[in-house]
């Protein structure tokens, strides 16, 4: 499961032994030394987040101090145990994403600096706070159920094992009485030097990929670059551009100014997983610059996207294949990254409806709707999870006719998901129509049995699950 760290200068296994999380002796980090000023704690869990510390003359600095205060509390520990010191001068958010950055707060006596849009995705996510708990509270007892009836000594019981100490640390942060969100006090937009005495800490946005706020962490001293989750890896393949909208030029850019001098970097450490040598970030920087090239050069010929891929002449990074990626994988791989830049070139139609519906009310995002499909315009694209997320945000608001609208359009043009048929009937059940909510929620579960979201709201509709016709 796990993979084979590419850079282990020196590993060592941090006991995070601490009153309020181990129960066990199982060591919380393992710490990978790239040089003697900068210390990868790589958390030993299904996320392995790395928590990178940078040792200059001006003090401490924590990049990514996870989830919660707690998280903040078990890296402090661990940092303490390793250098004998504990005290930070700064706290650096890679991105605005919760699980990187609500342990912000655990760290007082830093300041936390952050790309301005990272603030505010913080801010924004706050409201989450409760909701989040109770979905880890689920996660947590769905394992401890698994892991009752696993054999201990299995390899599965043991992962089983790892991802429930994970789940309760997360739980346990999330609803610690006075745990609060903090983001960070220093932000910026373009690019952030920090002196550090000895080192040089050059941050740069990197352009919309992973979040609205990634940014990259140069330390030309030591030939480390942190990257945050711009590159995401999913097993072998490394996922980027998973924003509706996305900045492809800004990376090249960004990209060929890190990689113009051959001697200027020597490891890749992502926010997640891994420590990449440098010759990865080549790849997937020639990957990403000759997929950008055929995609727009592709579109601006009238191609349609099946067309295109079926043209598509850019080949996977080899380390890609050499890891062991199928070929059912690396179609996948291709076609995720194409789409989202296709996508680059197009129209959403999600934001066209949403603003038909702000302008006009549900009837007019309709309208809209059937006059794209009539036209058959090529501009624009359809994308069920932007619908969906449309339709939520609706209903968000309390604003259930919009909800309606957007989740019924994923309903007319992805007919064969189940999920639409969910979404479309929980907006029915707050509106009060339990007959049309029940229709709904029973396609849903017809279509995919395994929607206990579905079963559970039949339920409380007080309805059953229609048991399915068995087929001639
Ligand atoms: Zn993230």
């Amino acid at each position: 499961m796990r993979r084979v760290p590419v850079v282990v200068l020196v590993v060592s296994l941090v006991m995070a032994a601490v009153s309020a999380a181990a129960e066990d002796d199982a060591p919380l980090f393992e710490v990978r030394r790239l040089s003697d000023r900068v210390l990868v704690f790589q958390e030993i869990s299904p996320w392995e987040s790395n928590h990178v510390v940078i040792v200059g003359a001006e003090g401490l600095v924590l990049v990514d101090p996870g989830h919660s205060a707690l998280m903040g509390r078990l890296i402090r520990q661990a940092v303490a145990a390793e250098l004998g010191r504990d005290r930070f001068a700064y706290v650096i958010d890679t991105h605005g994403h919760w699980g990187h950055t609500w342990g912000n707060v655990a760290f007082p006596e830093a300041v936390a600096i952050g790309h301005e849009q990272a603030s505010r995705t913080i801010e924004a996510d706050r409201v989450n706070l409760e909701r989040r708990a109770d979905f880890f509270r689920g996660q947590l007892e769905g394992v401890q159920q698994r892991l009752q009836e696993l054999d201990v000594a299995s390899e599965e019981a043991q992962d089983a094992i790892i991802e429930r100490d994970h789940l309760e640390r997360v739980t346990r942060g999330l609803a610690e009485s006075g745990f609060t969100v903090q983001p960070p006090r220093l932000t910026f937009t373009d690019r952030l030097d920090l002196d550090l005495g000895d080192l040089t800490l050059e941050m740069t946005f990197l352009g919309r990929a992973h979040s609205q706020s990634d940014i990259a962490i140069m330390i030309p001293e030591e030939k480390v670059l942190l990257m945050g989750c711009f590159f995401l890896e999913r097993g072998p393949l490394p996922i980027f551009g998973t924003q509706t909208t996305l900045d492809p030029d800004r990376w090249l850019e960004v990209f060929g100014a890190y990689l113009g001098n051959e001697e200027a970097i020597e490891h890749v450490v992502l926010g997640q997983h891994t420590v990449w040598p440098r010759e990865r970030l080549v790849a997937m920087r020639d990957y990403m610059d000759a997929m950008w090239s055929e995609v727009q050069s592709m579109e601006s010929e009238g191609l349609d996207f099946d067309t295109l891929m079926a043209r598509l002449q850019v080949p996977e990074p080899a380390f890609v294949r050499e890891a062991g990626a199928s070929e059912e994988d690396l179609e996948g791989f291709h076609r995720f990254e194409a789409t989202a830049l296709w996508r680059q070139l197009k129209e959403p139609a999600a934001v066209k409806v949403e603003e038909a519906i702000n302008g006009g009310g549900p009837e007019a995002g309709i309208a809209l709707y059937r006059e794209l499909v009539a036209g058959s315009d090529t501009e624009v694209y359809f994308d069920e999870a932007e619908f969906n997320l449309l339709g939520y945000r609706y209903l968000g608001r309390d604003l259930v006719d919009e909800a309606i609208a957007a989740f019924q359009i994923n309903v007319d043009q992805f007919p064969d998901s189940w999920n639409v048929y969910d979404s479309l009937g929980e907006a029915y059940a707050v509106k009060g129509d339990t007959t049309r909510a029940i229709e709904l929620y029973r396609r849903s579960v017809e279509i995919n049995p395994e929607n206990v979201n579905g079963v559970q709201a039949l339920e409380r509709l007080g309805a059953k699950a229609a048991t399915i016709p068995t087929e001639g």
